[in-house]
């Protein structure tokens, strides 16, 4: 069987079409497929600007915004964030695909044509109308929906190829595994778009709020935070957010504890304000299938500590386009594995499991200690933070930084940071009266 594509990335997200893009610009025949391909993008997407990758132009930022954390303590974070303009943002990624081959269908499992050696056929994925698609390297690019993952087909370890795929098993992946047998862990939020006058109380001009702790909300349980960010045009989105809870809190209590927050502060929306709401897991397992490179929140990408993916996708297509193009001459198994090993090097897949450790411990921590853990962490220094937040293929400065919050724990906090690691993840969350929706 002759593959009709070099790279067949499922799922036209940003992650999808940022990838297809770099593939085709690196000389590969390259298939997008997706269930809607033109259905525009929905979320308002941000990131902080250092990691945005050089290719994009200015043009796809709307708005730039020095980031603040608040924990009881206001804390300026050191760097800049960076509001995307999203329809720019797509425009700019859809002019990389003029020459990609653009199929609109979903993709329900991988086909019977999924062998991986340097003679064989690539890999066949099938869609829901039964119809295959056949590609020396298939990318799930579909986000939370992950529909190449590990339960439709092989893990990548033990793959017979002459250019294996590096063994991804690991405690690591145990624990993760272990998490996916459960409920998943969710960041839910809810937000409106108000005036950048009406939101100054909260959100100074020039600023934007990455996360503001304090209670305001005045209801007990699961602790959320207030998210605001300017969109240009003179507006600013205010956003409740739980950071994490197993499952997601539900997203009417985010509603009724904005608009209690915004009472607050005086802050009338107007009836016809725009909102936005927000669900998605933070801790996906690790994509394993063999013959599948997992990319963007599909891999996942996702950082428990915030839930942003989007710039590390769009920092990471060119390297891994160019590491299939360069390794696909040797066979399909040897591109996949070089393109694993860009997005999950062995440093990357410890600061996964550091990130995931990070996340059980936020998980269990009692509601009314979490504003004061964050005082710490945000008190760190900025190279830390930065480590931490940024840094996925930064083990040493991942270790600094976990090393340095527990320095600056008390015994309590420094147990809830350390007992997660041993421990098995956390169960689902117990609702109490302010979970309630
Ligand atoms: C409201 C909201 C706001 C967010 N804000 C931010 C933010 O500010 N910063 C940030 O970094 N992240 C943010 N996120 C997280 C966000 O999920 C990701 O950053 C981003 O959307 C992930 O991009 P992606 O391309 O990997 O996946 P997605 O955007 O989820 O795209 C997946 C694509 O795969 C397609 N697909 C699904 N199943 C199949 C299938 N079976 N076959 C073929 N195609 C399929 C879907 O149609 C979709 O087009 C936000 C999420 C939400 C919901």
């Amino acid at each position: 069987v002759t593959p009709s594509a070099d790279v067949l990335v499922v799922g036209a997200g940003p992650a999808g079409r940022a990838l297809a893009g770099a593939c085709a610009r690196a000389g590969l025949r390259t298939t997008l497929v997706d269930p809607a391909p033109h259905r525009p993008f929905a979320a308002t997407y941000g990131c902080w600007t250092a990691e945005l990758p050089a290719w994009l132009p200015d043009g796809v930022v709307a708005a730039r915004a020095v980031g603040r954390a608040i924990g009881r303590e206001s804390h300026d974070l050191g760097w800049e964030y960076a509001v995307l303009d999203v329809p720019a943002l797509r425009a700019h990624l859809d002019e990389g695909l003029d020459d990609v081959e653009v199929v609109t269908g979903r993709v329900a499992a991988l086909g019977a044509d999924r062998g991986v050696s340097t003679r064989g056929p690539g890999s066949s994925v099938r869609l829901t109308t039964g119809a295959e698609l056949l590609a020396s390297v298939v990318v799930d690019a579909a986000g939370r929906a992950q529909p190449l993952a590990a339960a439709g087909g092989r893990r990548s370890a033990g793959t017979a190829s002459e250019h294996p795929e590096p063994p991804v098993e690991s405690s690591a992946d145990r624990f993760a595994a272990s998490s996916a047998r459960r409920v998943a862990a969710e960041q839910t939020a809810f937000g409106i778009v108000v005036p950048a006058e009406a939101a100054a109380p909260l959100v100074a001009p020039g600023e934007a709020l990455f996360m503001d702790w304090r209670p305001d909300h005045g209801e007990p349980g699961w602790p959320t935070f207030l998210y605001g960010i300017p969109l240009g045009g003179g507006m600013v989105l205010l956003e409740e957010t739980s950071l994490a809870r197993r499952p997601g809190l539900p997203v009417p209590v985010l509603r009724r504890r904005l608009h209690a927050r915004l009472a607050r502060y005086g802050i009338v929306p107007a009836d016809d304000a725009g909102t936005e709401t927000v669900r998605f897991p933070v801790d996906r397992p690790r994509h394993h299938t063999g013959g599948v490179l997992g990319f963007g929140a599909a891999a996942p990408f996702v950082h428990p500590a915030s839930g942003f993916s989007i710039a590390t996708s769009l920092r990471l297509a060119e390297p891994v386009a160019t590491a299939l193009a360069a390794r696909l001459p040797r066979g399909p198994g040897a591109a996949l594995a070089a393109a694993r090993e860009v997005v999950w090097s062995r440093p990357a897949r410890a600061v996964d499991r550091f990130r995931r450790i990070g996340l059980e411990a936020m998980l269990r921590m009692p509601p009314d200690e979490v504003p004061g853990f964050f005082d710490v962490f945000f008190a760190l220094p900025e190279r830390d933070r930065w480590a931490y937040l940024t840094g996925r293929n930064d083990l040493r400065g991942t270790t600094r930084t976990m090393m340095a919050l527990f320095s600056a724990s008390d015994p309590r906090l420094r147990r809830r940071l350390v007992l997660p690691a041993i421990l098995p993840p956390a169960r689902a969350a117990v609702t109490v009266p302010g979970d309630r929706a």
